[in-house]
């Protein structure tokens, strides 16, 4: 018996030693910087620049015959207008007549280019929300320390702060020494095939192969809602896939005062209860494994602990994360019905009866793959499974975090907000970005701003603003991160 107590309490204490070593060895993996001096940024006057971008209604609609194509023409002019020397300077070619690409040619062109992506469009407004709005939504009203409007974080920051960036440059008599492109689509919203892709298309036959992408996606997330309580700045460095499953139920229908065992909605009911408590797995693997490498170090000891040792832990650690919303649906591909339809009559029995389901696939896994998973686990002949439409993107590649790009880019974040603490995530959302794969190396999603509590819902909602303060920092990162390009 004393055998057996010696032998467990010397496998608990080397368990003991395990969890801690690994623990100690969980360090740090974020940039360290040297304090440096950033560029001076007239913030009245830079605001009024973005101002005048967000007045100019670059909506895009799901009709894409609603289109201006006159507010688009006259971001052109504006940006034009607005930024002389970028103009004077880089190349400008017009894709698909509203799409813009701009090349900035480096001293060293054996050196692979860096291409930052923005876009012209913004969603449309509900009409009904219109009164919700502390200003109205195309005003681009400067007051109370912020520029309001739609557009001011998606994204017609992102296109404005770059190139008030590249005009600071140039006018300091910078020069870059990798090429820069500016790639700028016009339709993002609706999913960029006229313009992002068409721009990647381009840069393919020119025989482009760049280092790396930036396009929007995550951001900095303010300490309140940063789960290591420090404010947290996410590269997204995948994103994920979309399908719509069509679930169809056939039964035989009839009276409604005879009805049969076998009911169309009893059995779409079952097929839908089938796919939500069978959902796909969930992993600390891939882009989420990556955030936690990432804040693991951060947090606290007991919490490091868990995350250095996931080989023993995982199965709590998904437990906690699987009951929170947001934490779910960075850790599997989600399922959603959305839309249901059958029956005609009350007193009609329906023979057919369908729903929309909606999955956000996960990098690792395929429409197709996911089409198999909700086939075997309706399992029953009377149940059609099929593609909604033409409604399915598979997730993106998932980009490196240990590459000298992502490291170029926490480090430049790093100088012009000290003290963030940088990770890759997962984008829930989908970007421009994925149209770019094969043109670059490596594909980065990140907004240099950072996003408190209530700033969320602004974003494709009501009230859309962004500080002076937070736009003059976007510029000084773009400057920065062109800067350090030479670094890479
Ligand atoms: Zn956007």
């Amino acid at each position: 018996m004393n055998k057996v107590l010696y032998t467990l309490s010397a496998m608990l204490g080397l368990l003991i030693i395990i969890l801690l070593v690994n623990t100690v060895l969980f360090t740090s993996k974020q940039v360290s910087v040297s304090p440096l001096e950033l560029i001076e940024v007239d913030k009245q006057a830079v605001a009024s620049r973005l101002s005048n971008a967000v007045q100019l209604k670059t909506v895009s609609n799901q009709n894409s015959n609603e289109f201006d194509a006159t507010a688009i023409l006259q971001l052109h002019q504006h940006l034009a207008n607005s930024f002389p020397q970028v103009h004077a300077t880089l190349e400008k070619t017009v894709i698909n007549q509203f799409s813009l690409l701009y090349k900035w040619n480096g001293i060293n062109t054996e050196q692979k280019p860096v291409i930052l992506m923005a876009h012209l469009d913004v969603v449309p407004i509900e009409p009904e929300t219109a009164p919700q709005w502390e200003h109205p939504p195309f005003s681009g009203l400067i007051s109370d320390g912020f520029v309001w409007g739609r557009g001011t974080l998606d994204n017609k920051s992102n296109l404005t702060a770059q190139l008030e960036a590249i005009e600071n440059l140039i006018k300091s008599g910078f020069r870059p020494e990798r090429t820069i492109f500016l790639a700028y689509g016009h339709d993002e919203e609706t999913g960029g095939e006229q313009g992002a892709r068409a721009i990647a298309d381009h840069l393919k036959k020119q025989g482009v192969q760049a280092s790396f992408t930036l396009d929007e996606g995550m951001m900095i997330v303010d300490k309140k809602l940063s789960p290591i309580k420090k404010n947290t700045g996410i590269i997204g460095i995948a994103e994920k896939g979309y399908l719509t499953l069509k679930v169809l139920a056939r039964e035989q229908g009839g009276h409604s005062s005879m009805p049969p065992e076998k009911l169309t909605l009893l059995t779409l009911a079952h097929a839908i209860e089938s796919l939500v408590s069978n959902q796909l797995p969930a992993s600390l693997s891939g882009s989420s494994g990556a955030l936690f490498d990432y804040l693991g170090p951060e947090m606290p000891f007991l919490q490091k602990m868990l995350f250095a040792n996931r080989w023993l832990f995982e199965p709590v650690i998904l437990m906690v994360l699987e009951r929170q919303k947001t934490t779910n649906a960075m850790l599997r591909t989600t399922t959603a019905p959305t839309m249901i339809q059958g029956g005609v009559k009350e007193n009609v029995l329906p023979s057919q009866a369908h729903v929309l389901v909606n999955f956000r696939i996960l990098p690792g896994e395929t429409p197709q793959s996911v089409l198999a998973h909700a086939k075997k686990v309706i399992d029953d002949p009377a149940v059609e499974v099929q593609i909604h439409q033409s409604s399915s993107t598979p997730p993106s590649r998932v980009s490196r975090s240990d590459s000298e790009a992502f490291h170029l880019i926490a480090k430049s974040l790093r100088q012009v907000f000290p003290g963030t603490v940088i990770t890759p995530g997962l984008l829930l959302a989908a970007t421009d970005s994925k149209h770019y794969e094969t043109v670059a190396d490596d594909n980065y999603r990140f907004s240099p701003f950072t996003l408190g509590p209530d700033d969320i819902p602004r974003i494709h909602g009501n009230n859309e603003r962004i500080g002076l303060e937070d736009y003059a920092k976007m510029i000084q990162f773009y400057v920065q991160l062109i800067r350090n390009t030479a670094d890479l």
